[in-house]
């Protein structure tokens, strides 16, 4: 266990964006004996998961199941359905489209970025209109995958996915849609089937309320059709061998015995509140969430506001503050871990995660703490957004 210098007191408010705090339900549901993953009671529980992951990414098709961060799931979705060279679009949202793309770049793919002209894309939700007039130039289909970040993480910004499908079918074009939902899946409503999107990635550690470990890239028929063509050197990854093993519920490889059974419980723990019940529980926090940014008289780093993420709260810091001094303050003095600005605005703001096991008390911990953390920062608020958020939630 990790040894600190310093005993905390109480809980630990875990308010970054993922990894999001760990149900105890779940938590004992791991700590369950490993059992053999080549024996009779695995493939029982091995079908268990994979059809009831099916139902949490709202699709009849096929998904994997990596022992993978978010990362490992990425590689996986483009080693799979993208050959070497293939030309590839990717709209910037933040660092984890960012991201994405130089892993991307690093695979000897050709990427192009596109994003939202004359504004700061880290601002911004996907514009589907860029993407359509970028396809419909492409007369010669040299694009072969869009990649969009369906929750962008770095900005609490959560963008349409339907209208990037709907942009690419208005182009006339083949190009597959290729979507991350790390920390979009289980917290903001998510179809991949009624939304056309050829693969999915997501990881564990966010809407799932499980430690990091596992991820996921949910297929449509299209993309398992592609994949048994693709020439791309991959084995650990690929697609075809985990396919076939998961028919009677194994894996090729020793999957991540402990975390499924985790999987399992969270999976049931969701059933039983309901997805759509979910996704409004998270609306409504983060709604709450912007109500106290706007008394503190802070700004939100999303300009979008068909795009606030019901995920994470984003907020840009005053000139002169240091975003992560104020975080510092609020992990040694309330014990309360918020998210760090990442990338290019590092330093320049900070987030609130209110996904997964959140509730209003559990947010409004959170939000006394960020409060109070401004306050020994010498910022002023205009109000009180404790107060704000109460009055919102009551
Ligand atoms: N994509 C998004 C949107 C993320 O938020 C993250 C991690 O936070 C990743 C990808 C990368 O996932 P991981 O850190 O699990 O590899």
């Amino acid at each position: 266990m990790l040894k600190l210098d310093n005993h905390l007191s109480g809980r630990h408010f875990l308010h970054i964006p993922g990894p999001s705090p760990v149900p105890s339900r779940v938590l004992r549901s791991i700590s369950y004996q490993t059992i053999d993953h080549r024996g009779p009671e695995f493939g029982v529980f091995g079908l268990q998961v994979l059809e009831g992951i099916k139902k949490i990414f709202q699709t009849k098709q096929p998904v994997i199941i990596y022992s993978a961060s978010g990362t490992g799931s990425w590689e996986g979705a483009l080693v799979n359905v993208l050959n070497p060279g293939d030309h590839v679009l990717f709209y910037e949202t933040g660092q984890f489209a960012n991201l994405w793309r130089t892993l991307a770049v690093r695979l000897g793919l050709s990427v192009e970025v596109v994003g939202k002209p004359d504004q700061d894309t880290w601002r911004w939700g996907v514009d589907a209109d860029v993407i359509e007039a970028r396809l419909r130039k492409d007369t010669q289909h040299q694009i072969k995958a869009v990649c969009v970040v369906h929750n962008e993480t770095s900005t609490g910004v959560t963008s349409n996915i339907a209208a990037v499908r709907k942009a690419i079918d208005a182009a006339k074009h083949p190009a597959l849609l290729i979507v991350d939902s790390v920390s979009g899946l289980g917290s903001a409503e998510y179809r991949h089937d009624d939304w056309g999107v050829d693969v999915t990635v997501s990881g564990s550690q966010k809407g799932l309320m499980l430690p990091p470990g596992i991820g996921f890239n949910a297929l449509s028929p299209r993309a398992i059709e592609v994949s048994k063509v693709n020439k791309t050197p991959k084995s650990y990854w690929a697609w075809d061998e985990i396919l076939e093993s998961n028919k009677t519920g194994y894996w090729p490889t020793t999957p991540s015995t402990n975390l499924m059974y985790g999987l399992h419980e969270a999976m049931d723990m969701m059933m039983t509140e309901g997805l759509e019940a979910i996704f409004a529980r998270h609306q409504r926090l983060a709604a709450a969430c912007r109500h106290a940014v706007d008394a503190w008289g802070l700004e939100n780093q999303s300009l979008d506001q068909d795009c606030y993420s019901p995920v994470l709260t984003c907020i840009a810091v005053p000139e002169g503050m240091d975003a992560d001094l104020l975080r510092k303050h609020a992990l040694e003095k309330f014990n309360l871990s918020l998210g760090t600005g990442l990338g290019k605005i590092k330093g320049k703001a900070f987030r609130i995660g209110h996904l997964g096991d959140c509730n209003e008390l559990s947010l409004m911990a959170a939000l006394s703490g960020v409060e109070m953390s401004l306050g020994a920062m010498g910022y002023k608020p205009k109000a009180s957004g404790v107060v704000a958020a109460q009055e919102f939630l009551k």
